[in-house]
């Protein structure tokens, strides 16, 4: 590996930097940062005029369902990682819906085992045994094993007892808890949000407000144990927006995270019962989807984490109501977010890198990297104006279900260098 980019644009909001420059990066590490072109350049370099680009510290998605162990028919801890890396990400944390589900340092030391390409995967362990949320799970263990983040995901921890509960039991690690907030008692069953489409329809509707309830419980909580660290997982309504803004207001160490889906959908996009518009949370209403966006702006919004979610083919084509929840989102999310949040809604780039890489290892607790002379490459390089039509037969995810196949996007990502190694995008 030995490779220059002349003239593309280091974004790196941490080091307050955003300028053109000429970036060399020979076996793994920055070896020239420089605003004037470097001297004496080997024949052997691989040079690419790189103007309209940009360098970035690596991306992270936050919220990633790997499938394996035991859904390996739906993705492999092989091929979610590869998706991450031609989606431009360099870390991924994997959620623990796994079968068995990650509530034991076992397992956590299986993914481990299996995770060792480029892209690097830290692991959300269960907070209840099962993710039943019934027991605690063995925190501590968990914690000791190498888990950085906690939450029942795919199922939301009902009972505020347990909840806190697990908020007592982590504080000597200070560690992190999250929530898949759903008020289950109010979304048995749902098909979509609850509005005019699911009743045009004739489905069975999700709420909102059985969302916000527990995000509003969780904010109570988590300043009653002592202002513990607490993360709105794929937050999807106005009301949680207004509630994270107000517990950051009061000081609260609370943060949240949105889907490209959520701030480019709305429920319409389910139109005649498509499937690849069925996800948990739902899409919302337009009120929803512009109360996210100008929380994505302002910094009420932490991260961007795309909750990648894979099924088979033969899953989601069976009747909306029995099609499983979720859909695929490593290889999109870089396109959509520069689309609609840059191209669209002209947010700075500064602002799409905090989203995509500074926000969530701030959430977690990640060291930043820094893109200076001598330091391991941990980027992410995004053609930002460069147009493309998203061809999902191109994915290197195992799965296909997307309702974004044949849609064109403004900004692509090109390569990611991470762990000494380098993976150009295929997309
Ligand atoms: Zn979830």
């Amino acid at each position: 590996m030995d490779i220059l980019f002349e003239r593309i644009r280091v974004v790196s909001p941490a080091e307050r930097r955003n300028q053109e420059a000429y970036l060399w990066i020979r076996d793994g590490v920055i070896t020239y940062c420089q605003i004037e072109p470097p001297q004496h350049v080997p024949e052997r370099t691989h040079r690419i005029n790189a103007r309209g680009w940009i360098a970035a510290p690596g991306f992270v998605d936050m919220h990633v369902h790997l499938r394996e162990p035991g859904h390996t028919h739906k993705e492999t801890i092989a091929t979610g990682t590869s998706a991450a890396a031609n989606g431009g990400f360099t870390d991924i944390v994997c959620m623990p819906n796994t079968e068995p589900p990650i509530d034991s340092p076992a397992v956590i030391e299986y993914i481990r085992q299996r995770a060792s390409g480029l892209v690097q995967v830290h692991i959300c362990a269960a907070i209840s045994v099962g993710r039943k949320g019934e027991l605690l799970a063995p925190l501590h263990q968990l914690i000791e094993a190498g888990a950085i983040m906690f939450s029942d995901d795919g199922s939301c921890v009902q009972s505020a007892e347990l909840m806190r509960r697990a908020f007592d039991y982590v504080a000597p690690y200070d560690a992190l808890l999250s929530q898949h907030c759903e008020e289950h008692s109010m979304t048995k069953g749902f098909d979509i949000n609850e509005g005019l489409v699911a009743t045009k329809l004739g489905l069975r509707g999700y709420p909102s407000v059985a969302e916000d309830i527990i995000v509003a419980r969780d904010i109570l909580l988590a300043e009653y144990c002592g202002n513990r660290r607490y993360h709105v997982s794929h937050l999807s309504t106005r009301g949680a927006v207004r509630l994270v803004r107000l517990a950051k207001s009061w000081g609260l160490r609370v943060s949240a995270e949105v889907t490209p889906h959520h701030f480019t959908l709305t429920e319409d996009a389910v139109g005649a019962f498509n499937t690849n518009a069925k996800m948990n949370p739902p899409l919302r209403s337009r009120a929803d989807v512009e109360a996210i966006i100008e929380a994505l702006a302002e910094g009420t919004i932490d991260a961007i984490a795309t909750d990648h979610a894979p099924h088979t083919q033969e899953e989601k084509k069976q009747f909306f109501s029995v099609a499983p929840n979720g859909i695929i989102g490593l290889e999109t999310a870089v396109g959509l977010t520069f689309t609609k949040l840059y191209h669209e809604h002209k947010f700075s780039l500064e602002r799409i890198v905090e989203l995509m890489s500074v926000g969530p290892r701030q959430v977690l607790g990640l060291p930043q990297p820094r893109i200076v002379e001598g330091e391991p490459a941990v980027i992410t390089i995004v053609a930002i104006d460069e147009e493309w039509t998203v061809e999902p037969e191109r994915f290197y995810t195992n799965a296909r279900n997307t309702p974004f196949g044949g849609w064109q996007l403004k900004g692509k990502p090109r390569y990611v260098f991470n762990r000494g190694m380098m993976w150009e995008s295929q997309l």
